[in-house]
This record gives structure tokens, C-alpha cells and sequence, in this order.
């Protein structure tokens, strides 16, 4: 559902409220652009509980705070929906109190980090109870970690981290959220030598679906350690994660830009890149985009290249830098800097909506090609869409990523095995809702389309990472079998009631 500001505004005039200092009413019904909601009893009783018992934390509709934590929080205009009330905690106490409530209440709820995951619902919810976790923002720089509140996106926690020239496994981008990046598994430019994000989470804080609070480490809740590593929020709700820190005063990076010509050369880069397999490897990695203008039928390749250290130009990159480009920028700096030029702005960019889709598959740099190329040609049949910005987006997965989980005692939900592998991605921008349908089934047919012929050819994967998914996707279908039945069996011991499989019911859950 898309609600503009004025929308929301106006159409909660239909929400009325009883509201003292003490008591808050919530009527049965709220009137929002799209239509109607009627409110359910779960959510009228923990709102009117909730904004007794943390009265500060509480925002109605209606007010300014709200349209801060139900729209301008959210990265794609698709994820913006109208919950009954909005709860802001500022402690765990406070999540715990919450989580107790709601399920006492039996009220549906989502819960918002980053707000980054892009699909309705992930993590916001149409007249239920929206938990924001903005507020749990501390960070506490220790030695050799990093503890970190779930309201901290990156660029918060590589600035912390500077002063001590330290880096930490998180995202690539400025803006994205901690705590759900950390939760489903986690692509940053040192992937090869450390693992993933999910990898690197010494500890967590976690309240659990009957409102407990407990720290989860490798001896305490070990099987839930391990569950918490790419299991998403199937869970509880993290209030605090202890993140690993690596020593990396400098990083060296490379902005390289390739025409039409060379994007062959640039995707077969992109293949040897996921091949490297040293046995001590240098940290590094990217983001390799091709940007397609329908218009004016141009693609360009880029990639956006981080290595640990100060080789100027940076040795791992060695394969792009070979190739002809028609921009090529070199420097040696350090990663807060470097991750301030990277923002994904939240709801401020033309291309509001953006559908993901992706599958996986054995690197072979003749059919991503060919991936590549029928993406194009299905461009251009969408051409007349609106506001249309689509991109082919590639990540990497080394077999040396693979294998600091392999040896790490831990392992992580994915147990992928110690290969190359290639996500190829659609990433695609449009302007107006009427076209959200259509834009779906594009972009989920295309991917199936290709991935049934990598079927064929024998170089699919069945891997998905829930971080480049579209909402069509089950990326626990790609996990293996048995990883599933023990991520179900944790489940069932921590959260025996279901609260954040059924009241809690957005995002990837492993199913009922
Ligand atoms: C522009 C852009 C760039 C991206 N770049 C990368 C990248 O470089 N590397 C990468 O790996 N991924 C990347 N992603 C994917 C990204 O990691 C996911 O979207 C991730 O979920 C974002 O985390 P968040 O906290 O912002 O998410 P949110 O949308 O706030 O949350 C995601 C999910 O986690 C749940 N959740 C949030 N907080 C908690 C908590 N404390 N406890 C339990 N559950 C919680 C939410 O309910 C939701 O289901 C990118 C996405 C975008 C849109």
C-alpha cells in the first residue's frame, strides 16, 4: 500500500482516538488513502496498554513521529504501511515489556530496524503494532568487538570504529540497518577473508516471544547461536549484538566504469573474482552493478572495489583493471570516509518502488553473459514502465567466505558448500503503483526463465540470500533440509507459542 504524507494526514482524521494521560482508545477502524482498516481487537488492547506503560515510547497516528517510524524510516515506498500505534523503546526492558504485552494481547506486529528490507510487510504492518527500533542506538567500542544497539546502521558503526582503526562485517552501503543485514547473513567487501556478517556476531541480546531477555553466545543457547546466523527474524528480537572487530587503518579502492564493449570482459572479472581461493587471502571485495538506460538503449558496468591495506591500485582487482575503462579512480583511504559516498537514501530517490529478484548460480562468465544479455533485451520491453531504473546487480560468494564458517565450530544456517558461487540480481526502479504488479511478474519470470536454463546446463544453485530476494522467493528452500528441520526444533524450544511466527508474521519466516 502507498500512502503519501498528505494521504496519511488526511485520512487519519477517520481515526479517532480517546486519548487522557492516562487511557488511549483506539476506535475500530482507520482511514488511510487505500481504504479502510479495520482494527483488530489484538491491536486496540496492547496499543492501549503499550501507551500506558511506556507512555513515552507510545506515538499514535496522526502525529509527526509517526510518519517519521511508518514512512520516512523505510527505504522503498512499498514497505510504508499504517499501523494502529507505533512503539519506540529505548531500553531491552522496554522490548521486553512490549513483546509481553502484544502477545498477551494476541496483537499482530512487525519490527523495524533499518528499515532497508524492501517488500510490504517485512517490517511494517497495516493496523497491528509497529516495534521501531530507532532508539537503541549505543555503541560500545571494546577490544576486538564492538557492541552495537539495533537502531545503528552501518555508517554509525564504521564511525565508531575509526578512531581505532578498526572495521567491522556489515554492509556496503551507508544507511542500511544493523540488526537485520547481521540477522540474514550480511555482503561486505571482506567477505573472502572473514566470513559474513552473521559470522562475526559474538553475542547477541535477544528477547524472546514470551518477553524474556537472554544473551545468546557459542556456550550460552548454543543451538540458538547458531540458529541466529542467517535465520532472520524467526527469533526474538535483538536488542544488542557484540560484533567482531578487525585491524584495518586503511583500505585501498578502485571506482572502476566499463562502456558496452568490455562488459563481457567485466562479467567474466566477476567470475574469477568468485574463484579466488587462497589459503591466507587478502581481504577485498565489491559492488559490480550494469545500469541499463532503456531510453537510450546504454548499458555501463561498474565496479566498486575494497581491499584491506594500502597496494595502490589494489592487487585483487587486477582482472578489472586490465580492462579498457572510461573512468578509473584509485585511492588509498579509510572505510568511514569511503562508506560516507555510499548512501541509499530512504524515499528520496526518483525510483521509490524497487523489485529484487535473483538466483544463483556456478560461476561460467559466457552464460552470465547470456543472463546479462536477455535481462536487456527484457528491459526494453518494459521501457514505457515509468520512472524505470533497472540494474544487474552481481555478488560473489568465495569459497574462502564459505569456509570461515565451515571452521569457525559455529557454522551458520546456510551451510553452503566450499565452492564458487554467483548471485546475479534484478534490481528494478519504477515510479508508480499501478505498475507494481507488473513489475513483479517481470522480474520473477525473468529470473525463473534463466535460472530453469542454468538448471538445464547444470550451474544453478538453489542458494538465495534474503537480503537481494523478492518477496516471491523462499530462500529457506535453499537451505539444506536438515538445517531447516533444526532451525524448526529451535524455534519450537525458544518460542514455543509462535509470537514471531504468528502474530509476528512479515518477512522470511520458516513457515508454520
Ligand atoms: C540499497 C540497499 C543496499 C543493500 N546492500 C546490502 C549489502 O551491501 N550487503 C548485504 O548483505 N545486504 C544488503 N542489502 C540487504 C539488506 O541487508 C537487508 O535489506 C537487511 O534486511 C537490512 O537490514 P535493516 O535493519 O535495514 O532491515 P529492516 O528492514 O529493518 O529489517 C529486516 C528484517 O529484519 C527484522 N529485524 C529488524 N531488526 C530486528 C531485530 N533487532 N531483531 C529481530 N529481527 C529484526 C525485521 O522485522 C525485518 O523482517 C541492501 C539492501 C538495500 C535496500
Amino acid at each position: 500500500m502507498r500512502l503519501s504524507l498528505s494521504a496519511i494526514v488526511l485520512g487519519l482524521s477517520g481515526l479517532a482516538y480517546a486519548s487522557t494521560n492516562a487511557s488511549t482508545t483506539l476506535t475500530s477502524s482507520l482511514s488511510t488513502s487505500s481504504g479502510v482498516l479495520e482494527i483488530p481487537q489484538g491491536s486496540t488492547c496492547a496499543c492501549a496498554k503499550l501507551s500506558q506503560a511506556m507512555p513515552q515510547s507510545f506515538i499514535l497516528p496522526g502525529s509527526q513521529n509517526y510518519t517519521t517510524e511508518t514512512v520516512d524510516s523505510y527505504w522503498d515506498i512499498r514497505a510504508d504501511l499504517s499501523p494502529a500505534c507505533v512503539i519506540v523503546p529505548s531500553t531491552a526492558g522496554e522490548v521486553s515489556e512490549a513483546v509481553r504485552i502484544i502477545s498477551t494481547c494476541q496483537a499482530k506486529f512487525a519490527v523495524r530496524g533499518g528499515g532497508h528490507m524492501n517488500y510490504p510487510g517485512a517490517n511494517n504492518i497495516d493496523a497491528g503494532v509497529l516495534i521501531g527500533l530507532s532508539n537503541l542506538d549505543a555503541i560500545e567500542v571494546k577490544n576486538g568487538s564492538v557492541d552495537v544497539g539495533p537502531g545503528n546502521n552501518w555508517y554509525d558503526v564504521y564511525s565508531a570504529l575509526e578512531p581505532y582503526g578498526r572495521v567491522c562485517i556489515g554492509g556496503r552501503m551507508k544507511t542500511i540497518g544493523v540488526p537485520g543485514l547481521s540477522l540474514i547473513g550480511g555482503f561486505h567487501y571482506f567477505n573472502n577473508k572473514y566470513g559474513y556478517a552473521m559470522d562475526n556476531v559474538i553475542s547477541y541480546d535477544i528477547v524472546l516471544g514470551n518477553g524474556t531477555l537472554i544473551t545468546v553466545t557459542r556456550s550460552a543457547h548454543s543451538d540458538l547461536f547458531w540458529a541466529l546466523k542467517g535465520g532472520a527474524n524467526n527469533y526474538g528480537i535483538v536488542t544488542r549484538f557484540e560484533l567482531r572487530t578487525f585491524d584495518v587503518p586503511k583500505i585501498s579502492t578502485t571506482i572502476q566504469v566499463f562502456n558496452e564493449t568490455h562488459i563481457p570482459d567485466f562479467l567474466s572479472a566477476i567470475c574469477e573474482a568468485a574463484k579466488l581461493d587462497d589459503e591466507d587471502p587478502i581481504a577485498a571485495g565489491m559492488i559490480a552493478t550494469i545500469t541499463y538506460n532503456a531510453t537510450t538503449k546504454i548499458p555501463q558496468g561498474s565496479v566498486l572495489g575494497v581491499q584491506a591495506g594500502v597496494s595502490m591500485p589494489p592487487s585483487q582487482f587486477a582482472n578489472f583493471t586490465k580492462i579498457p575503462a572510461t573512468e578509473r579512480i584509485n585511492n588509498i583511504t579509510t572505510m568511514k570516509p569511503w562508506a560516507d559516498t555510499l548512501d541509499s537514501p530512504k524515499q528520496t530517490m526518483r525510483y521509490f518502488s524497487v523489485q529484487f529478484s535473483h538466483k544463483t548460480m556456478k560461476p561460467d562468465a559466457k552464460v552470465l553473459y547470456s543472463i546479462y544479455s536477455a535481462w536487456k533485451d527484457a528491459v526494453d520491453v518494459i521501457a514505457d514502465v515509468q520512472g524505470l531504473y533497472p540494474t544487474f546487480v552481481t555478488n560473489v560468494i568465495s569459497p574462502t567466505s564459505i569456509r570461515v564458517a565451515k571452521t569457525n565450530g559455529v557454522g551458520n544456517v546456510w551451510g553452503l558448500e566450499e565452492e564458487p558461487l554467483i548471485i546475479w540480481q534484478f534490481s528494478t526502479g519504477w515510479d508508480l503503483a499501478q505498475d507494481d504488479i507488473r513489475m513483479e511478474a517481470w522480474s520473477r519470470q525473468l529470473a525463473e526463465h534463466l535460472h530453469g536454463l542454468n538448471n538445464k546446463l547444470g550451474l544453478a544453485s538453489e542458494f538465495v540470500y534474503m537480503g537481494d530476494a523478492g518477496e516471491w522467493q523462499d530462500p529457506f528452500a535453499g537451505f539444506p533440509g536438515k538445517n531447516v528441520d533444526r532451525m524448526r526444533e529451535i524455534r519450537s524450544a525458544y518460542d514455543p507459542a509462535g509470537v514471531f511466527s504468528i502474530l509476528s508474521y512479515g518477512g522470511f519466516k520458516l513457515g508454520l
